[in-house]
């Protein structure tokens, strides 16, 4: 199977290649054909399972037939996991000029303001820091936000997100789409899947 064949369109297609990306991995596999007919996905995986192209090629492809600023909103636990997220949705997106933001805790908010003024396309970030923004920040909506991810939920619950997570769903339009990914099904993760998430398709490898 190739990433054509899960209906990824051609210039994503090469940068797969050219990351040396040969075939779709199963959670890709899986995902993918869903995540692009437009429908909220829950994916159980793992890291490693290549869970972040998973969710960074259907982004990018609905954001290449409609380019828009602000358009999709990634959510990780930790600076580490924000920061290799980042750096995937660039890699893929070098051949379609992807603006990318890494919006992450215990760095400078002055330098993040100027960063998030420039109406990048994806934004990365912990989200103490990105609940910051959108409570301070002058002229930061993301009242145009057409897609969502949250990353590893299962760890971002377990660090005690949930309340921030709560706060940052009430800037965002319910009019978008939501991706969930995470390593375990507990019940918290349920529920902020419940909060978030509408009629979600569940693929798990
Ligand atoms: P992740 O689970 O997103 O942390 O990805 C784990 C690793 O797999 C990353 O280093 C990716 O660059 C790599 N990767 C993702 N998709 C593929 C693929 N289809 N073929 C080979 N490597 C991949």
């Amino acid at each position: 199977q190739t990433f054509k064949e899960l209906g990824i369109v051609d210039p994503l297609c090469e940068a797969c290649d050219r990351l040396g990306y040969k075939k779709p991995t199963p959670i890709q596999a899986q995902s993918i054909p869903l995540a692009i007919q437009d429908r909220d996905i829950i994916g159980i995986a793992e890291t490693g399972s290549g869970k972040t192209v998973a969710f960074a090629l259907p982004i990018l492809q609905a954001l290449l037939e409609k380019p828009s600023p602000l358009f999709a909103l990634v959510l990780a636990p930790t600076r580490e996991l924000a920061a290799q997220i980042a750096q995937s949705f660039e890699a893929l997106g070098s051949l379609i000029s992807l603006r990318c933001a890494l919006i992450l805790g215990g760095m400078d908010m002055v330098q993040q303001s100027i960063a998030l003024g420039k109406k990048p396309h994806v934004i990365v970030a912990t989200p103490g820091r990105l609940l910051d923004h959108l409570e301070k920040t002058k002229g930061f909506s993301l009242r145009g936000l057409r897609y969502l991810v949250m990353d590893e939920a299962d760890r971002l619950l377990d660090m005690d997100f949930g309340p921030i997570l709560e706060k940052i769903l009430k800037f965002l339009p319910r009019d978008r789409r939501t991706f969930l990914f995470s390593a375990t099904l507990s019940s918290k993760v349920e529920s902020l899947q419940r909060a978030s998430l509408r009629d979600p398709l569940k693929v798990s490898v």
